[in-house]
């Protein structure tokens, strides 16, 4: 054995030990991690041969008693954000889980600290129950939302630099094929309609509770105008719609659109689509075919798991378990994206990456670790609270880690 072998024998064994105390049982990917950042010199040797005594060490650590385990442990130190370190465990997996998890930004610019804190805690759930960690770019809104071709890269960039593992990237304007199926699907088993009332209507009927004449027309007639709907229809002139419940508390979550009109190429896909889905149709859709097991997002969007619960249930799926967190936001100057794109515009940041800006290539400018990031999020936990930036406790642990 050289010496590097050695070396992360040893490292193997620690954090083995610490993962099966941890968490009743160890697993390899999570010890593997840890061995890159505990040995750097591991990535100069052959996986096959690194997978083989983390392997090992896995198999000795997951055979002792708890008892054993306490008392080989203690032989050892962890550096005290180690200790800290952890996501709580998720009380419906069950051992051998694999959870699947997306991260689904709009391509619109770079990611910011706010985001890469949704994307770190879906890739490390993905990372400690071993299953799949997707991008999925949710680029369904030309018009609004219109999405810039550079920041499908940019993401993808940031997110690797920030140890994210992508097993895949999707792109929601291509999958309209997928969508418009299902609202077919749906149409024709009488859940969801074609409504050609006007937006005021539409938005009294709502407030009021009250379902309209489009409602109850035919399936054949809401096919004839669900075809419609691609081709003579204007924008505004229809949209379509899923059956709810008229009377819900909430008249958001009522006979909520799934579908709309938009004319106006998208830097992808160009002029050929123009019925685009909205957020809470393709991302539910997504979810299911995508296998996703764990949605974590921002609690703003509590709303949209009530939504999604009526389309999950027309169709007979099973929703997927739901973490809303607390925002971190990166300062009262950059509480939001568009104030980093002010300060853009009015020359007081130089762009977006400037080491002054609250994203992720700003701070990698400045010479923060994504280690420190990841450490930094994931102690911030999966509460509802939002928070601002402690930027004083990100720089500690950033000296902490460029020590070792
Ligand atoms: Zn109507």
């Amino acid at each position: 054995m050289s010496e590097t072998e050695d070396k992360i024998a040893e490292a193997a064994k620690k954090f083995a030990l610490k993962n099966a105390f941890d968490y009743g049982k160890a697993q390899v990917g999570t010890v593997l991690n840890k061995i890159f950042s505990e040995v750097p010199k591991a990535k100069e040797i052959g996986f096959p041969v690194l997978k083989g005594i983390v392997d090992k060490a896995v198999k000795e650590a997951n055979s002792l008693s708890r008892e054993a385990i306490e008392s080989e442990i203690g032989k050892y130190t962890f550096p005290e954000h180690e200790q800290r370190e952890g996501l709580p465990e998720l009380a419906w997996a069950g051992e051998g889980t694999s959870v699947n998890t997306r991260f689904a930004p709009n391509p619109s610019g770079y990611l910011t600290i706010g985001h890469s804190k949704v994307a770190i805690l879906c890739d490390e759930y993905s990372k400690k129950y071993p299953g799949k960690f997707f991008v999925r770019f949710e680029d369904t809104d030309p018009k609004t939302k219109e999405p810039i071709l550079e920041a499908y890269k940019l993401i993808v960039e940031d997110l690797e630099w920030l140890g994210c593992n992508i097993a895949k990237v999707f792109k929601q304007s291509e999958r309209l094929e997928i969508y418009y199926r299902y609202a077919q699907k749906l149409i024709e088993s009488g859940h969801a309609y074609v409504c050609t009332c006007s937006k005021e209507e539409m938005q009294n009927n709502r407030r009021e509770g009250i379902g309209c004449a489009c409602r109850d027309s035919s399936i054949q007639d809401n096919l004839d105008k669900w075809e419609k709907m691609g081709t003579s229809f204007k924008e505004g002139e229809a949209v379509a719609r899923l059956k709810t419940d008229m009377q819900h508390p909430n008249p958001s979550v009522r006979d909520w659109i799934m579908f709309r009109i938009i004319d106006k190429s998208h830097p992808l896909t160009g002029s050929r689509y123009r019925v685009w889905p909205l957020y809470n149709f393709a991302a539910a859709i997504d979810d299911h075919e995508m296998d996703i097991n764990l949605v974590i997002r921002g609690k703003e969007h509590e709303i949209n798991s009530v939504k999604q619960a009526y389309l999950y249930g027309a169709l007979g799926w099973k929703q997927p378990n739901t973490i809303e967190v607390g925002i971190i936001k990166a300062s009262k100057d950059f509480a939001h994206k568009s104030d980093i794109r002010k300060a853009i515009s009015e020359g007081a940041l130089s762009g977006w990456d400037d080491p002054r800006a609250p994203t992720v290539a700003g701070f990698r400018k400045r010479g923060i670790l994504p280690m420190a990031i990841r450490e930094y999020v994931i102690a911030s936990g999966i509460g509802k609270n939002d928070s601002y930036l402690d930027i004083k406790k990100l720089e500690a642990i950033n000296r902490d880690l460029q020590k070792k």
